[in-house]
């Protein structure tokens, strides 16, 4: 399923050869791909200069059919997760400094890379890593984006004990267990209405739920924004202490409207995050080994990828979408 033209909003089905794995790739055989939002930036022309055609999917969980000459990482038949991030450059002052997720020349799997909304997928042996074998394959998708770039998120916000998620979808749910494992406390704001989503935001541990437009019980010591909305920026802002931090996760957001300075004095932070590491994804799978977490998805035949990104769209998805070749 490939976005055939530039902001085209929806995908067609196309067919390709099955790709042929260079000397440093592997392809995978796709098991299972999620549908992330930055799909959606992608689909819908949020995000420019696609390779076209592409095909989106950065969630991809497989199983390694073939290796390239100089790859002796990983073996034909083992379990792979492949991200967003699909390659660096290795040299450049962000690569050298523990910051690839920067790195000017960087290409990002289903924007410039082919990604997993496909029977096959060629990936760089050394961006690919395993997933933990306690997840199923649709269940373990999720992980690699919305847990992932959640993950990194959720670090930095440091110590925060009290942490509040705007946007409570695939991201907000699997980051909302971690949180709750280190013994923290999340308050969930949904978009006003949704009470199906504030029950959701319970099942999983929140502390508290409610509306985004609402005050929570407590200061809260940091919050992360998954909703592409700005104006949740200074609502976030007058939600967190002195010191306070919001980070804002996802890789496009509609303006920022002004706001009094009184929001930001007193050292608040807005930050945002962007992309992700290789050590991020080994810290994260690291912390899914070992927390319980439970993703909840909803799968959705490949050939049905348009309905999944309605779905998500429209915010009719309880947790993540997952295609399944
Ligand atoms: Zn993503
Ligand atoms: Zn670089």
């Amino acid at each position: 399923m490939a976005l055939t033209r530039p902001g085209a909003k929806m995908l067609d089905a196309i067919e390709i050869d099955t790709p042929v794995p260079g000397p440093d790739d592997v392809l995978v055989r796709v098991l299972a791909c999620g549908v992330c939002r930055t799909d959606l930036h992608v689909v819908f022309g949020d995000l420019p200069n696609p390779t076209i055609p592409v095909v989106p999917g950065h969630e991809i969980v497989g199983v390694v059919d073939a290796v390239g000459a100089n790859v002796s990482t990983r073996a034909i038949g083992e379990r792979v997760g492949v991200p967003w991030l699909g390659w660096c450059c290795g040299i450049c002052e962000y690569c050298e400094h523990q910051q690839e997720n920067l790195c000017r020349r960087a290409r990002f799997t289903g924007y410039q890379l082919n990604g997993g909304y496909a029977d096959y997928a060629v990936a760089n042996a050394s961006f690919c890593f395993p997933v933990p074998a306690k997840y199923d394959d649709v269940h373990a998708a999720p992980l690699l984006c919305a847990g992932l770039i959640g993950y990194r998120a959720y670090r930095m916000t440091g110590e925060a004990r009290r942490i509040g998620l705007y946007g409570f979808g695939a991201a907000a749910h699997i980051i909302a267990q971690v949180a709750v494992h280190e013994r923290r406390e999340v308050y969930a704001f949904v978009k006003s209405g949704d009470e199906s989503a504030v029950r959701f935001a319970r099942d999983v541990g929140a502390t508290w739920a409610g509306y985004s437009n609402e005050p929570p019980p407590v200061l809260l010591d940091a919050a992360i924004i998954f909703a592409p909305v700005g104006a949740l920026v200074p609502e976030a802002l007058s939600r967190v202490g002195p010191a306070g931090t919001v980070v804002c996760a996802g890789i496009h957001m509609s303006d920022i409207p002004s706001f009094p300075y009184r929001l930001l004095w007193e050292e608040r932070v807005v930050r945002s995050v962007a992309n992700l590491t290789r050590q991020d994804a080994h810290d994260f799978m690291a912390v899914a080994a070992e927390a319980p977490l439970r993703t909840h998805v909803q799968t959705y035949p490949l050939a049905e990828a348009n309905r999944a990104l309605g779905d998500l769209r429209d915010g009719r998805l309880s947790g993540a979408a997952v295609l399944v070749p």
